[in-house]
């Protein structure tokens, strides 16, 4: 068990695809398990292995992302799924996700123009195959880790001048460290 640190942008291992798992052994099931409580430890509601600096086709989500805000589950226990080597296979629909924002990007949140219903075709850790469909904040949670895994961030899915603002905020902040 072991937290582990969360890379931010312009970090290298953000921006590059990563590989398929074809064998799902001990070391990528320790992996999942420090990346799960990673991503509650930050908090976040999901994390792909890229942001903890492995270039391998994994991702960790709360299960309990969509409901945690509502007062009667606020003694929820924490709860996480894997999904390696998913793949969005069918998408619909169009919402514009509220004020997006991932771990890997500080300081910074955005209106991402997102599908509105997904379905997802993955392994879980015990390598059973899944195929299920979300919508809503879950299919944009699905977009953004998935997305991760091809080395795309979501303020590449932001209007070019508004990225180059970003850009600009972290290159300043770079040079007063
Ligand atoms: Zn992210």
């Amino acid at each position: 068990m072991a937290i582990l640190k969360v890379l931010t942008y312009p970090e290298k291992s953000l921006l590059k695809p990563s590989v398929k798992v074809d064998n799902i052994n001990d070391d990528i099931k320790q992996l999942i398990q420090d990346m799960g409580e990673t991503m509650f430890e930050a908090p976040g509601v999901g994390l792909a292995a890229p942001q903890v600096g492995v270039n391998k086709r994994i991702l960790v989500y709360d299960v309990n992302a969509t409901v945690k805000d509502d007062e009667k589950n606020k003694d929820l226990k924490n709860e996480f799924k894997a999904l390696i080597n998913p793949e969005i296979i069918d998408a619909s629909g169009s919402i514009v996700s509220k004020e997006e924002g991932c771990l890997s990007v500080l300081d910074y949140k955005a209106d991402v123009k997102r599908y509105e219903k997904v379905t997802v075709k993955a392994v879980n850790i015990d390598g059973k195959k899944l195929e299920f469909s979300v919508e809503g904040i879950s299919a944009v949670i699905m977009q953004h880790e998935i997305d991760h895994l091809d080395g795309i961030l979501f303020i590449d899915r932001i209007s070019a001048l508004k990225r180059a603002m970003y850009k600009k905020k972290v290159k300043k902040r770079l040079k007063e460290l």
